[in-house]
């Protein structure tokens, strides 16, 4: 299968969770996963209408898509891996948003990273129930983080991001997702508007169908695109 036709599928396979969930399709933006892959890869996705990139590590994210960007400007790259504080400030200078932001202290060094033109898009990530846990642990710890992020004048913040546990059991992964929804709406009531929380970035290759039931808005889809990393 080729890239094009395993989003084919995919898009297939969206419309029909929309349908499921009686969502409209374009309350969904499909985000593909590039990490590990080529930039010949990139390219191919891009030739099939694809348009949000996500990269896990930030000099990955620099080499593939500094030239790329430049070619396509209309390519939109997330950070979505963990982030070193070290790093902070060069994530925000490339990236059009960082999703991985899961403690206070990246928060502020963040927020000290200056001299773009625009405010720095940024999700704050939740624990809702994979093994890593990665990601704020709570509501308290969310709230707080989202305190931290308003004060700043050069974040804005746009919603929220988790990963499910990597597992089977259907329902443990829809509670994953259905926490973070619940997060996001809780979050919209406390700190409105409720635009600044609308972004749910959930569901992958393995579990993006219960996602859409759940109300995500971005979808983070790698090996479905572009194969078994290897
Ligand atoms: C790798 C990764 C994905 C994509 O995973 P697939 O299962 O290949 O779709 C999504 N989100 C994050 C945070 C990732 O690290």
């Amino acid at each position: 299968m080729s890239i094009a036709e395993n989003i084919f599928d995919i898009e297939e396979r969206i419309q029909r969770a929309c349908g499921r969930a009686g969502r409209k399709r374009d309350g969904i933006t499909l985000m593909a996963v590039s990490k590990f892959q080529p930039i010949n890869m990139v390219e191919e996705a891009w030739q099939a209408g694809i348009r949000y990139f996500g990269e896990s590590r930030v000099q990955e994210g620099i080499d593939k898509f500094g030239r790329f960007r430049v070619e396509h400007p209309e390519a939109v790259l997330h950070l979505i891996g963990s982030l070193q504080r070290n790093k902070a400030k060069k994530a925000a200078l490339f990236f059009d948003c960082i999703q991985s932001v899961d403690r206070e202290e990246l928060i502020v060094e963040l927020g000290k990273s200056g001299v773009r033109e625009k405010p720095l898009p940024v999700l704050l990530e939740l624990h809702t129930g994979e093994e890593s846990k990665s990601g704020f642990s709570g509501l308290d710890s969310l709230f707080r983080a989202a305190e931290l992020v308003l004060e700043s004048t050069v974040l804005c913040p746009q919603g929220l991001m988790t990963m499910a546990p990597f597992t089977g059991d259907r329902d443990a992964i829809r509670a994953s997702f259905r926490m973070l929804a619940g997060a996001g709406a809780e979050l919209g009531r406390r700190f409105p508007p409720a635009e600044n929380w609308a972004c749910l970035s959930m569901g992958m290759t393995n579990d993006f169908e219960i996602a859409i039931e759940e109300g995500a808005t971005l979808l983070r889809i790698g090996s479905a695109i572009f194969g078994e990393r290897v």
